[in-house]
C-alpha cells in the first residue's frame, strides 16, 4: 500500500466522506482539506478554520479514522486536526450554511442570494448528470416540465421513491435549471427536518413572522424528503397554511417522499390532498441497462476510464439502490488508485467480491454499535458503558443495548455484559423503553434512522 502518497489516500478517502454526508456538511467542513502528513500513524489533517476542526472532532472523527484506517491497511490509526490551508494561510471564519440532521444543533442562516452554492445544492445534481431510463423516465419528464416553466406545468409536483433513487437528484436538478433560465428567480430548497427546525426556532425566538415571510416571498418552494413531517402537527399546520400561499400565486412547490402522500402516517388529510393536487410521479429501482449507464456516468465524472465488461460485471452484481453503487465505485477507484491496479474485470470482480461479501450487517459488530452510538450522541464509550445516569447519558446507553438487541440479536445478558455488565433486566426495560418511544415519537424514529445509516455506511 503506497501511503506517501497522502493526496491520493485523502482524495480516496474524501469519495468515501462524501457518499455518507450531506452535501453541506461534505463542502462546509471538508473545503480545502489535505493530509498534512503522516508521522508514526497519526495522519494531520489540514482544514480550512477552527469551526472546523471542531466539528469533525465532534462529529466526524471516527468516521474519518476509521477510514483511513482502512485505506492505509492500518498504517494510519489515529488522526489530528490542523486549521493550515494548502497553500496559504487559515480561512477567515464564515458561519456556515447548517442544512443536516447532525448540525440541528446550530441556528440555521437563510441564504440571502439565490446561487446554487448559497441553496446549498450539490452542483452535480443536475439534469445533464441525470441517466434516464425506464424506472424514472417519468418522473424526469415531469421534473424537467416543472423546471422549464415553473407554476405552470404541474403544481405540486410529488415525487417519491425509496431511498437512494435519486429524488433529491432531480429536486436539485429543477433549482438548477430555473436559475439557469432565471437568476432572479427566487428559490428556497430545504428538508423537510431544516423545515421543521427552523420553524419551532423562530417560534422559539419570537420570530415567526420572519419565518413566513422567507417562505412566502419565494418564487418555488422545494421540500425534500416530507415524511418526515409525521407527527409533528404544529409544522403540518404552518406548511398547510405556507402551501396554501404560494400555490395560489402560482409559485411552484415541489416536494419529495419516499412513499405516497396517504402513506405517510399522521399526515393531516387536508396536506395529503393538497400534495395530490398536481402531479404524483413515482421514481423505481433501475433496471440493469440504467445501472450500466449510471456506472458508466460516475466513472466519467471521476475520470476514471473503466471498460465495458467490468461495467456489465458491477452493474449486474451490485444492488439496485443508486447510492451504493456509487459507493462501490469509488470504493473501487480508490482500492485500484492506492495500489497501482488498472480496472479490469478481474480487479473489479476481486475488489467488488470483497465489497459484497461484507453486506453491511455483516461489518456491524457490539463495539461498533457502542462507539457509534457514544459518537452519535457526543459521548464517549466510557460514559456510554458507565454508571453515571444523567439523562444525557441513560437515553444513548439505551439506545445502544437496543440496537444490539435489534441489530445483532444478542441475548438479554449478553448485552448488559457488553454494556459495562449489567443485568438482564435492565437491558430489557431499556429494549422496551426504546420501542415505546420509536412506537410514539417521530424525533426518536429519525434519530434512529439517522444512527443506523451511520452505522451502516460509514466505512470501518
Ligand atoms: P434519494 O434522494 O432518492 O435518496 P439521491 O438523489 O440522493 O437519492 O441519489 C443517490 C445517489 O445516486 C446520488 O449521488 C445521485 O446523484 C445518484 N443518482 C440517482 N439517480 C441517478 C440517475 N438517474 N443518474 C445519475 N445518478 C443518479
Ligand atoms: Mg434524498
Amino acid at each position: 500500500m503506497d501511503i506517501q502518497n497522502t493526496d491520493k489516500l485523502w482524495q480516496a478517502a474524501m469519495g468515501e466522506f462524501e457518499v455518507v454526508l450531506s452535501k453541506a456538511s461534505y463542502s462546509t467542513w471538508l473545503k480545502n482539506s489535505y493530509i498534512k502528513d503522516i508521522a508514526d500513524s497519526v495522519a494531520t489533517v489540514g482544514v480550512a478554520n477552527d469551526y472546523s476542526v471542531g466539528w469533525l472532532k465532534k462529529h466526524f472523527h471516527g468516521p474519518i479514522v476509521d477510514t483511513l484506517a482502512k485505506l492505509s491497511g492500518g498504517v494510519i490509526t489515529e488522526v489530528v486536526y490542523t486549521t493550515s490551508r494548502k497553500n496559504g494561510e487559515p480561512e477567515q471564519i464564515d458561519f456556515p450554511l447548517i442544512h443536516n440532521a447532525v448540525e440541528k444543533s446550530a441556528t440555521p442562516i437563510k441564504p440571502k442570494t439565490n446561487t446554487p452554492s448559497t441553496l446549498n445544492l450539490n452542483p452535480k445534481y443536475t439534469f445533464e448528470n441525470f441517466v434516464v431510463g425506464s424506472s424514472n423516465r417519468l418522473a424526469h419528464a415531469a421534473a424537467e416540465a416543472v423546471a422549464n416553466d415553473p407554476g405552470h406545468a404541474y403544481n405540486p409536483l410529488f415525487l417519491y421513491g425509496d431511498v437512494g433513487l435519486g429524488k433529491t437528484h432531480l429536486i436539485q436538478a429543477i433549482a438548477h435549471r430555473v436559475l439557469t433560465n432565471d437568476p432572479t428567480k427566487k428559490i428556497v430548497y430545504v428538508s423537510c427536518e431544516q423545515f421543521t427546525n427552523e420553524f419551532v426556532e423562530s417560534l422559539r425566538q419570537g420570530k415567526a413572522s420572519q419565518f413566513k415571510t422567507i417562505y412566502r416571498e419565494t418564487d418555488l418552494l422545494l421540500v425534500d424528503d416530507i415524511q418526515f413531517i409525521a407527527g409533528k402537527e404544529a409544522t403540518q399546520e404552518e406548511f398547510f397554511h405556507t402551501f396554501n400561499y404560494l400555490h395560489q400565486r402560482d409559485r411552484q412547490i415541489i416536494i419529495t417522499s419516499d412513499r405516497l402522500p396517504k402513506a405517510i402516517p399522521t399526515l393531516e388529510a387536508r396536506l395529503s390532498s393538497r400534495f395530490e393536487m398536481g402531479m404524483i410521479v413515482d421514481i423505481n429501482l433501475p433496471d440493469i441497462e440504467t445501472r450500466m449507464a449510471i456506472i458508466q456516468s460516475k466513472c466519467e465524472e471521476k475520470k476514471f476510464a473503466i471498460d465495458d465488461k467490468s461495467v456489465a460485471y458491477i452493474a449486474q452484481h451490485m444492488p439496485n439502490n443508486i447510492r451504493e453503487i456509487e459507493g462501490a465505485i469509488n470504493r473501487l477507484i480508490a482500492d485500484c488508485q492506492l495500489n497501482h491496479l488498472e480496472p479490469s474485470e478481474e480487479v473489479v470482480k476481486k475488489i467488488l467480491e470483497k465489497f459484497m461479501s461484507q453486506p453491511s450487517q455483516k461489518t456491524v459488530n457490539a463495539g461498533r454499535i457502542i462507539k457509534t452510538t457514544a459518537a452519535y450522541y457526543n459521548i464517549d464509550v466510557d460514559q456510554l458503558t458507565g454508571d453515571k445516569r444523567t439523562k444525557e447519558l441513560v437515553y444513548p446507553r439505551q439506545v445502544a443495548m437496543y440496537l444490539l438487541r435489534h441489530e445483532m440479536s444478542l441475548s438479554f445478558p449478553v448485552i448488559g455484559k457488553e454494556i459495562g455488565g449489567r443485568d438482564h433486566t435492565t437491558v430489557m426495560h431499556a429494549c422496551e423503553k426504546i420501542e415505546k418511544e420509536l412506537s410514539k415519537n417521530e424525533q426518536a424514529r429519525e434519530e434512529l434512522s439517522n444512527l443506523k445509516e451511520r452505522l451502516y455506511t460509514t466505512s470501518n
